[in-house]
């Protein structure tokens, strides 16, 4: 994948292929810089949000029922949103934290899970469908560079204009993405549920169950592509039918899709209903740990592998967290595998700046059972 900067570079050489930047009606005015979190570098967030913690009714009524109906109309997008390069101003994908909340209560509220688990999966969901915008996006801009023509807001203008919303091939993509991504990590009963969830999504959006296999996928990548480029294509006598040319390469999903290259935001909107501190622990690696004295008592009697293991460990965490079940929350401290036996618990300081390991021992030690 090309730097992204780069590209958004070559796109303001070409007439009309970046707006000016006041469109800024996607990005809500309460967006400040202590209401988000830019995650910038490669990652897997931890929310730690808390579990004894129960909604007020106010947010059921002011809040949840406002979004059963933007669901209604706009699917998962009415939970995150992706806000194209193209636009010229603030850009990447945003994601409310009462959303995540509205997924553990909406979708997830028959998963047997914690909340913690609820909304990772939530949130793992609502990045993989906005991830697949920011590709879309790439593979046009990719196209425009080459034609030197400004697809993308021709077909936007052409949106607005006829008072088309959305695009369906691209929503049902983005569906079919999504679910081709979180085929390999989460459990058959979270998927179930997520898939009854998008069978209630408008047009589009419910349609992306159908286009999850290999070819049916790759086939509508080429429809989007000619729903973008190809009036700019015919003008170039550019001809897209040929099967000499992959034209889904311009995509760069997969293992080519660089997500760091795309912003995200998370919105932090939970204070708006007095649901205490939630979302604000996003935990992406944890560069400095302390060993409490108990600890370290234990430690020294452990075998010197399961030793050398962890100060290994210790470094990983530095750069980055490992995924669930590696790192997990567990009762009010998370906890991280040495190997299928040990475990450590570790909590973190109040400013999560730092962590300190507080026991170790083997799963039934540890009370994992
Ligand atoms: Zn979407």
């Amino acid at each position: 994948m090309q730097n992204i900067n780069e590209v958004i570079a070559c796109l303001r050489r070409i007439k009309k292929a970046i707006g000016s930047g006041e469109d800024n009606s996607l990005i809500p005015p309460a967006i400040s810089r202590n209401h988000k979190h830019d995650l910038a570098s490669p990652f897997t967030p931890i929310f730690h949000a808390p579990e004894e913690f129960d909604y007020p009714d106010y947010v059921e009524f002011e809040y949840f029922q406002a979004i059963d109906r933007d669901y209604e109309e706009r699917g998962f997008d009415a939970l995150a949103w992706y806000v194209s390069f193209h636009n010229g101003g603030p850009w990447g994908i945003f994601i409310p934290v009462l959303s995540l909340a509205y997924i553990e209560k909406r979708f997830l509220k028959r998963y047997r899970g914690t909340r913690f688990r609820k909304w990772q999966i939530g949130y793992d969901f609502l990045l993989q469908h906005e991830l697949f915008h920011f590709a879309a996006d790439y593979m046009c801009a990719q196209w425009e560079i080459l034609l030197q023509a400004p697809c993308w807001s021709a077909l936007t203008n052409y949106r607005k204009r006829e008072g088309i919303d959305y695009l369906e091939i691209e929503e049902k993509l983005a569906n079919a993405y999504m679910l081709r991504q979180l085929n390999k990590r989460w459990t058959l009963s979270a998927r179930r549920l997520i898939l009854t969830a998008i069978e209630g999504s408008p047009p589009g959006y419910r349609d992306g169950v159908t286009c999850v296999d290999e070819q049916t996928f790759k086939s509508n990548l080429a429809e989007l592509t000619k729903v973008y480029i190809g009036l700019h294509a015919i003008e170039k006598e550019i001809n897209l039918l040929t099967t000499g040319v992959d034209i889904t390469a311009f995509y760069t999903l997969a293992e080519r899709l660089d997500a760091s290259q795309c912003p995200i935001t998370i919105i932090h909107n939970e204070d708006r209903f007095g649901i205490p501190q939630i979302g604000t622990n996003f935990i992406l690696k944890i560069p400095t740990i302390v060993e409490s004295e108990s600890f370290q008592k234990t430690f020294r009697k452990l075998d010197l592998s399961l030793q050398k293991r962890w100060k290994k460990k210790k470094q990983q965490l530095a750069e980055t967290i490992p995924r669930h079940p590696e790192f997990e929350k567990f009762a009010d401290v998370f906890s991280l595998r040495l190997n299928d036996n040990y475990r450590v618990h570790l909590r973190p300081s109040n400013d999560m700046a730092v962590w300190e390991a507080i026991a170790v021992g083997t799963h039934k030690e540890m009370g994992h059972g």
